[in-house]
């Protein structure tokens, strides 16, 4: 059957603050591209939802303990995860981006990092590949829950970069985090819905089929207006 059971609320875990794609508007309300996706794919199929936002590796544990049936957190599909998680359709292209702050002009490579201290987020693509190349560059890495506060660390000075995904670093120095990007992005992952392997297929096929829906509708587009400005 194409719609959901009835009486099932799926639990649907997702970032704090990941703009543009969860974020809380000035009322509180959670907004942003998954917000939006998730509530248009509902509408569309049929289902009802309870979205939790935990944080990100907060959000994936929920899921692996089965407190949450989903995930849809700008989550990057990666070859490591799918042996753990089915992922739905990619709804959105990622890569990773190392930023300084907009004041630092010594930091200009990864060969610059030496000695340093580098802000990354816990289970992040980002921190995995900060990790990959942490000795070579000989850097020290130090972990944050959230986003914004990695950010923090870097305009404080603590640490002298974070690596981030692009579509929300370069958000974030569109509304003024006061960073900026100095090196080429890393290729990285799409972002895809997640459910446990072989748990809760109805919900990935239900979330598949209205990916598709609003795709051909014009709704997934209006969804990327509405955040992201066209230059
Ligand atoms: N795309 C990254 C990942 O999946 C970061 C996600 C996030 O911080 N919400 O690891």
């Amino acid at each position: 059957s194409s719609s959901g059971d009835g009486d099932k609320v799926y639990k649907i875990a997702t970032d704090t603050t990941f703009a543009p794609f969860e974020f809380q508007d000035e009322s509180g309300n959670y907004v942003g591209i998954d917000i939006d996706i998730l509530a248009a794919i509902a509408e569309d199929q049929g289902f009802e939802y309870e979205l939790n936002p935990l944080g990100f590796s907060a959000a994936v544990a929920a899921l692996e303990s089965n407190q949450a049936d989903g995930v849809i957190a700008g989550m990057s599909i990666t070859d490591e995860r799918k042996l753990k998680y089915d992922f739905s359709e990619a709804y959105y292209d990622s890569g990773v981006v190392m930023a300084v702050s907009a004041s630092n002009d010594e930091i200009k490579s990864y060969d610059d990092l030496n000695g340093k201290k580098v802000a990354v987020k816990v289970g992040t693509e980002g921190a995995s590949f900060a990790e990959s190349i942490a000795e070579t560059y000989g850097f020290e890495l130090v972990y944050f829950d959230e986003s914004p506060f990695m950010y923090e660390d870097v305009v404080t000075g603590n640490s002298v970069a974070c690596f981030e995904d692009y579509p929300v670093m370069g958000y974030g120095i569109s509304k003024g985090n006061g960073l900026k990007i100095v090196t080429e992005m890393e290729k990285g992952s799409s972002y895809g819905f997640a459910v446990m392997k072989d748990k809760n297929t109805e919900l990935l096929e239900m979330f598949n089929a209205g990916l598709e829906n609003i795709i051909e509708s014009g709704k997934y587009q209006e969804i990327l207006d509405k955040y992201i400005s066209v230059e």
